[in-house]
């Protein structure tokens, strides 16, 4: 008889597989095989397999990698460089004239920091906007972390790439070079319907259509937007990209803040998945998402950081609370937005939003594997009734002890095993005193 054998065993530990049932092998494992899922089951089942190396998850939770659906990811330079203020003010005083000084090496270091809070606190794929898209491309693949990235396109010259046409060509090259790459895929990213003109946005959404990737915007984040867009279009941002044709199963919409009942119709009858940021739109006193409507509605919602900037963290696990809770005391109903459906919007449905759910979001044999260990032999995660529970409203991101992205074990016992975590800090600590002398 012939020994199982795999490339990475992980045991003893509850497996929430988030697969279409929820399924859940109370002390269970996983096997994986390269870069894949080989089996999930009871940890008996693997009692007798052979593997190169196995991870014990000392009876805490074995799950799938979290998926951050919107973010900056080299905003991490500009962590808490102000806070408190006007969306206006805090824009215009501090974040764009900090952006402008940005240059490919800055980008770099702040999205590798990025993907070191993003791995440390248990998130395995995350999608980027941003200036110097290459250099997120590349952080990703140093990290060991999946990316959907994409180079912010707007009406304005942009200091990395000048004029739109050149926008244009960067996103074509980037597409061209990550064609088939195992970790990024390439998005078109036009900024938002109020900084992107109506031919911006069609030949965007054309470039996706020829490729088959991801669209991705801003949309209807603030009143203030959509009093513009009305002002110069007489519709709504959802109802303006309906008549420009932009509307589509592979557009992802991060925000959509303020919705009429027929901008909802909208999303849902062209499929548009939605990027639900709640502390970033409580931070900048944005608004509350109509989420529970849209999920009742069926649409598929994912959840992001946005930039650390107007977070001021990239940990997912609190993003979770934070959602579970802002829709019940905006509804005052303690049913909506339960535990189990925040933990889906966290994981298969996020990574429906990104295009990505064949891949990841669910511990399934044949899909990829991203998965991650969380340590539940704490004081504030003792005792356990329900893993679901404490995913949503206690564990955070401290508690991940491990990280495996494609099959590759990328931190280990806490330790990250791509980065030199000390450099990392230095490089940005380095950049926050250029900016702080400027
Ligand atoms: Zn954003």
């Amino acid at each position: 008889m012939t020994q199982n054998s795999a490339d990475i065993l992980v045991i003893n530990g509850t497996v929430l597989t988030q697969d279409e049932s929820d399924t859940e092998i109370k002390n269970g494992g996983v096997a994986i095989s390269r870069e894949k899922i080989l089996a999930t089951g009871p940890a008996a089942d693997f009692a007798d397999w052979n593997a190169v190396r196995v991870i014990d998850a000392r009876g805490g939770i074995i799950m799938p990698g979290l998926v951050n659906t919107h973010t900056h990811a080299a905003m991490t330079c500009f962590r808490g460089i102000a806070d408190d203020l006007p969306l206006m003010t805090w824009l215009n005083e501090h974040i764009f004239p900090a952006e402008s000084k940005l240059d490919y090496q800055k980008v770099y270091s702040g999205a590798l920091l990025a993907c070191a809070e993003m791995i440390m606190s248990g998130t395995t794929c995350f999608c980027d906007m941003y200036l110097f898209e290459n250099a997120v491309a590349q952080a990703a693949k140093k990290a060991g972390i999946r990316a959907v990235v994409g180079e912010v396109l707007y009406d304005f010259d942009s200091p990395n790439y000048g004029p739109i046409a050149k926008g244009f060509e960067y996103t074509e090259k980037l597409i061209d070079t990550y064609k088939d790459d195992p970790l990024v895929t390439i998005a078109v990213e036009p900024h938002s319907p109020y900084l992107c003109a109506p031919e911006l946005l069609t030949r965007a959404i054309e470039i996706t259509r020829t490729h088959d990737i991801p669209l991705v915007i801003h949309l209807s984040e603030t009143a203030d937007e959509v009093a513009g867009i009305q002002e110069r279009y007489n519709c709504t941002p959802v109802a303006h990209l309906a008549q420009l044709g932009i509307l589509a199963p592979n557009l992802l919409a991060c925000h959509c803040v303020v919705l009429t009942d027929d901008d909802i119709d909208l999303l849902k009858r062209f499929d548009v998945k939605v990027a639900h940021n709640p502390e970033s739109n409580m931070k900048l006193a944005s608004g509350v998402a109509p989420i529970p409507k849209l999920l009742e509605e069926g649409i598929c919602v994912g959840i992001g950081t946005d930039g650390c900037a107007s977070n001021n963290n990239l940990d997912i696990f609190l993003e979770m609370d934070t959602t579970a809770k802002l829709h019940k005391v905006k509804t005052l109903d303690p049913t909506v937005l339960d535990a189990e459906s925040v933990l889906n919007m966290a994981t298969l449905q996020g990574a429906r939003a990104l295009g990505l759910s064949e891949d990841i979001g669910s511990l399934k044999p044949g899909k990829k594997a991203d998965l991650i260990v969380v340590d539940t032999h704490k004081p504030h995660l003792t005792p356990m009734y329900h893993p679901v529970s404490h995913l949503v409203y206690a564990v955070r991101g401290s508690d991940v002890t491990h990280s495996i992205i494609n099959g590759n074990i990328v931190m280990q016992d806490g330790q990250l095993q791509m980065l030199d975590l000390e450099q990392v800090m230095d490089d940005v600590n380095q950049i926050a005193d250029e900016v702080r002398r400027k």
